[in-house]
């Protein structure tokens, strides 16, 4: 490896190889790069990353890093209507989260305005771009059809002095929104659309986040990407597969105006059950309120995963898992889930917290005595060690922990029975305590001092360990469980695409208030994973304080995935 673009040591093995890099290979070579390998990020700003574009970043930055190479990251500003600082912001950040370093190389294609405005010029007089008088609905309507070719403009030949002068009052401004393109001169019968005279600039009187005024006239995308990528000396262009249909243009361009010809190769995108995964679409669950902004834990955003608990280490192998393919499919959300799950288990603290207390008092407990506890940290990880947690009278355990009538599958407490409370000894249920509505509200316990440690001298056997807190010395909290934000696998296929929010899970989101947590965990932090035993893994919120906690759940501890990963990778 030429160069570390993360500084990361701790970063899984690349994935296995496909196609792109077998591609990248024969390009090394047969030399037709002078044996380098320069890749992009190009994100639009004009809403926040999300775990589709996790696998764009990771397999642009990893291509790099495979190959000794370079990867870039560029914002792809052409559409000033649509795009803002905020959300460069966040875009610089959640790539920097997930571990890559674009170095010195942060670009933006309104840096190129002036260079495309030049290269625009030098299509049209080559005669291979006119300005058209047509209105948008016009040139649509002309277009044609994938079975019937296009109509050409009536201006289509308009002499290249005269398309000169227009265009350069285009830009000066003189001429009302919408009124004019500038379009290229390909073939309009081509059975690819995208070739049949595509605008390369429209007017548009709107203010840039960065160009400001300056302009009146922008490119398309499919103007800028591609001499975009020349311009940084790209040697692997690497898009989703609707661009496929764009490529011969992408080639056109360069091969026309002459410069620097970079090869663009299309990959399938990232689809995952339960989720919708475009901006416009997570746009419109923001701006409408359905979550609490693009960092919601609901979110398929980056900033909304991180906020929920998720690492960037179970996303880079999530994404090293799924691998690169050629072919659309859809990943079961599951495998994005275990990939966390086996991460947080080598990696996250062990601590005891109640989401739904209930009071054990233990009466043959000295009032006032308190025992510290030695508890494990992680037994997955000895070097985690272990810490003390407060044993005294008063505990709470998990209300479900406890049934008055247990069935017969039923091991934790009832009446009369025993178990372990886990670190500490064993408790046996005395007596039930319940308010004037009938509600269990406490238990009357004894305990055996000769079990500490787990196991009673007779040999008696007890059937269920349960977590506990030490009542006086819990912290109260908020705890945040969060379920799939979509209610169906694929909604679009249930709903068609317009209708996609009737099947918004209605109970994506349970707020716990007054659950009681271990001491250790009121100074956690956000981003620092965390087991709640017996109950998933968690993150501290950056809505909490010390004083008052909030914790989401990241996951389950119940692995859905490995029950059916058995049925083979047909289910990635
Ligand atoms: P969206 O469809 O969510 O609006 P986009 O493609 O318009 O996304 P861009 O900001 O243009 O968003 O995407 C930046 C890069 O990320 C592009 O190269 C794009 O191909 C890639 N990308 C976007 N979505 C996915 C996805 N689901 N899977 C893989 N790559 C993606
Ligand atoms: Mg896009």
């Amino acid at each position: 490896m030429a160069q570390d673009h993360t500084g990361d040591a701790g970063r899984p093995a690349p994935g296995p190889s496909h196609f792109i890099a077998t591609r990248i290979r024969e390009d090394l070579e047969s030399g037709r790069f002078g044996g380098v390998v320069h890749t992009r990020f190009p994100p639009e700003p004009n809403g926040y990353l999300h775990i589709g574009h996790a696998k764009s970043i990771c397999l642009n930055f990893g291509l790099a890093e495979e190959f000794g190479g370079l990867c870039n990251l560029r914002l792809d500003d052409t559409n000033p209507s649509k795009e803002e600082q905020v959300y460069i912001d966040a875009i610089l950040e959640d790539v920097r989260w997930l571990g890559f370093d674009w170095g010195e190389r942060l670009y933006y294609a309104s840096d190129y305005f002036e260079q495309l405005y030049a290269w625009a010029e030098q299509l049209v007089e080559q005669g291979m771009a006119y300005v058209d008088d047509l209105s948008a609905e016009e040139i649509r309507a002309h277009r044609g059809t994938l079975t019937a070719p296009g109509i050409p403009s009536p201006h289509r030949d308009r002499p290249v002095a005269e398309n000169l002068e227009l265009f350069r009052r285009m830009r000066a401004g003189e001429f009302p929104d919408g009124s004019r393109v500038l379009r290229a001169k390909i073939d309009m019968a081509s059975g690819n659309v995208n070739l049949r005279d595509p605008v390369l600039y429209r007017i548009l009187r709107a203010t840039h986040h960065r160009t400001g005024d300056a302009w009146c006239i922008y490119p398309m995308y499919d103007f800028a990407h591609g001499q975009s990528d020349s311009l940084e000396g790209i040697t692997h262009s690497i898009c989703t597969l609707e661009f496929e249909d764009h490529r011969p243009l992408y080639d056109w361009f360069c091969r026309n105006l002459g410069i620097f010809h970079p090869r663009q190769i299309e990959f399938a995108r990232l689809n995952l059950t339960y989720t919708v995964m475009s901006k416009r679409k997570l746009l419109q669950l923001v701006q409408e309120g359905a979550v609490d902004g693009w960092d919601d834990p609901r979110m398929p955003t980056l900033s909304g995963l991180r906020r929920r608990g998720f690492t960037p280490e179970a996303i880079r192998d999530f994404c090293n898992r799924i691998g690169v393919a050629k072919k659309d499919s859809t990943v079961d959300l599951a495998l994005l889930e275990h990939c966390l799950r086996e991460d947080l288990n080598r990696r996250a603290l062990r601590r005891t917290a109640v989401l739904r207390p209930l009071k054990v008092v233990i009466e043959n407990y000295p009032e006032g005595q308190v025992e510290a506890l030695e508890a494990v940290n992680n037994p997955e990880d000895p070097a985690a060690g272990t810490r003390t947690v407060p044993f005294s009278r008063e505990l709470y355990i998990e209300h479900d922990d406890f049934l008055e009538d247990p069935p017969k599958k039923f091991f934790r407490l009832g009446p009369g029975r025993e178990v372990r409370l886990r670190f500490a000894y064993f408790i046996q249920c005395r007596k039930v305590v319940k308010d004037p509505s009938g509600q269990v509200v406490e238990l009357r316990c004894t305990y055996d001092p000769e079990t500490l440690g787990g196991s009673a001298p007779d040999g008696r056997k007890v059937k269920a360990t349960l977590h506990w807190v030490s009542a006086a010395h819990a912290v109260s909290a908020q705890v945040r469980l969060y379920d799939r934000l979509l209610s169906v696998p694929d909604p679009a296929a249930e709903a068609g695409d317009a209708d996609w929010k009737t099947y918004l899970n209605p109970d994506s989101l349970e707020v716990l208030e007054g659950c009681r947590l271990e001491p250790a965990l009121a100074g956690a932090a956000p981003g620092e994973p965390i087991q709640f035993e017996r109950l998933g893994y968690f993150a501290a919120d950056p809505d909490g304080t010390p004083e008052r906690p909030v914790f989401n759940r990241a996951v389950t501890l119940r692995d859905a995935w490995a029950k059916i990963a058995g049925k083979g990778p047909g289910g990635m």
